[in-house]
């Protein structure tokens, strides 16, 4: 999911190498002893899809009914969802983003005051590492709903905005913004119920599939609403409040953002409809978000293939430094078009190709890390010295101790080796198995297994993917 990208730690691992001249004498940083492993010999052929996977059609259906109140800092809601499993269940779980322990202390808080449905027993909180009143909501069926059943259940909810620092929801001065604001469907296709413990480090934990999304924001009359989704014309002001409405056909989560937005549609020449909002003193005009968008769209659609949605809408908010990515939909806190690349970068890694970002976050922000450097070969100044830092580049959210080695390792150290790959194999080469990952794993949740797939006839870009362990002996494919 997100991702915080926060600009310090590898622009800390950049910082430390803007002056030096060579890799030889700028590595000031540890260096980890290298296990060099061969590739396996018995993977099995990778293959390229003919196309892009196309969602799964029971894939869930969810509407989601936001009403920003007029203290701005409180949004009411109803949740609508359609549920068919591909395995049996007994239960719903939903994930409550902002009471995880990395966004409580900031006044943020999700609260279930409500659920309905047919099939629906009762519902409860549980702890999951979260703060009150818990990380997860688990909806208790009254009977078994076998795969290919559905069911429909509603939640209603309050979300809580803390102010003052940057996090997937919070309010300042004139914008009030929220992302996984809703309880969202923690569900796994093919796997079950994603029920990670939260970890206080800034980056995500959620798993959720592709879902068909529609949204519903009342706001304020003076405040502009940005969203995941095709907007549409809001309506006429009513008790001074207009109501503005979106969909989007294949979301895992949804950010909005309502603000004093000057906003600017650009269009790319694939035809993705670009919208961007930026606030009163903003430090980028709307005319120049745009054109960056449109920009690192068509940049990196041309090394990972076509840009995933019909629409990116992207939300310039204050400048705490960094962004965050959601389906269709950025929050960029920071003017840094690097920062921005990287998180359109997510709509291919994490927003089509889901992961889990518990069990796997290099999937979605080593990639995304990689991306940029692809785009922007400057940027990948600096990453080959990551090389060397000690850590598994594939481990999950409980393998690493901090921030700093968290953004160090994942992104730093799994850009770098992605990069190392890339080199071995050939440029050309790599992306074009890349483009087959992509489009063999899009809408689903990847995992490690099918990076190895895509790169099994590649056998080159596998020792420095497997030196960095981001990729081991259990991800070779079965
Ligand atoms: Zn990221």
């Amino acid at each position: 999911m997100t991702a915080v990208r926060r600009a310090v730690p590898v622009a800390a691992v950049l910082l430390l190498l803007a002056g030096c001249t060579s890799f030889a004498d700028s590595v000031a940083l540890p260096v980890a002893a290298p296990v060099t492993t061969s590739p396996p010999a018995d993977v099995e052929e990778g293959g390229c899809p003919a196309e892009r996977a196309r969602p799964d059609p029971d894939r869930p259906v969810v509407s989601l009914d936001f009403r920003l109140e007029d203290d701005r800092v409180t949004v009411t809601g109803t949740e609508t969802i359609e549920f068919t499993p591909d395995r049996r269940v007994d239960e719903l779980v939903f994930r409550l983003v902002p009471n995880g322990p990395d966004s409580a202390p900031e006044g943020n808080r999700l609260v279930v005051d409500d659920v309905r449905g047919d099939d629906v027993a009762d519902g409860r909180y549980e702890g999951a590492a979260a703060a009150d009143p818990g990380g997860l909501y688990v909806v208790s069926l009254e009977g078994d709903l076998d795969a290919g059943d559905s069911t429909q259940v509603e939640l209603d909810f309050t979300l809580t905005l803390g102010q003052g620092d940057f996090d997937r929801v919070g309010a300042d001065d004139g914008v009030s913004w929220w992302a996984s604001g809703a309880p969202l469907l923690a569900w796994e296709p093919g796997v079950g119920w994603a029920e990670d413990p939260f970890v206080d480090l800034g980056g995500e934990t959620a798993t959720s599939p592709a879902m068909d999304t529609s949204v519903s924001v009342s706001a304020p009359e003076d405040l502009t609403v940005l969203m995941t989704g095709a907007r549409a014309e809001p309506s006429a002001v009513q008790d001074g409040r207009r109501t503005w409405t979106a969909t989007e056909p294949v979301a895992r989560d949804v950010g909005v953002a309502a603000g004093l937005f000057t906003t600017a549609q650009a269009t790319t020449p694939d035809g993705v409809a670009v919208t961007v909002g930026v606030l009163p003193d903003g430090e980028l005009t709307a005319e120049e978000l745009a054109g960056r968008t449109t920009a690192a769209i068509t940049d990196l659609a041309a090394h990972v293939g076509a840009f995933p949605y019909r629409t990116l809408t992207v939300a310039l908010l204050p400048d705490y430094g960094g962004g965050i990515e959601y389906p269709s939909m950025i929050f960029e806190a920071t003017p840094s078009r690097l920062v921005l690349v990287h998180e359109v970068a997510h709509q291919w890694f994490y927003g089509m190709v889901g992961n889990s970002q518990f069990r796997d976050p290099w999937l979605d922000e080593a990639f995304a890390t990689w991306a940029e450097a692809v785009v922007d070969e400057q940027s990948a100044f600096g990453y080959e010295a990551a090389l060397g830092l000690p850590g598994e580049v594939g481990g999950s959210m409980t393998d690493f101790p901090d921030d700093g080695t968290y953004f160090d390792v994942v992104y730093g150290k799994g850009g770098a080796a992605l990069l190392a790959a890339r080199a071995a194999a050939g440029p050309e080469a790599f992306d074009a198995a890349i483009r087959c990952y992509v489009d063999a794993t899009a809408w689903s949740v990847a995992t490690p297994e099918d990076v190895y797939a895509a790169l099994a006839d590649l056998p080159a870009a596998l020792p420095p993917l497997i030196d960095a362990q981001a990729l081991g002996k259990d991800d070779v494919p079965r």
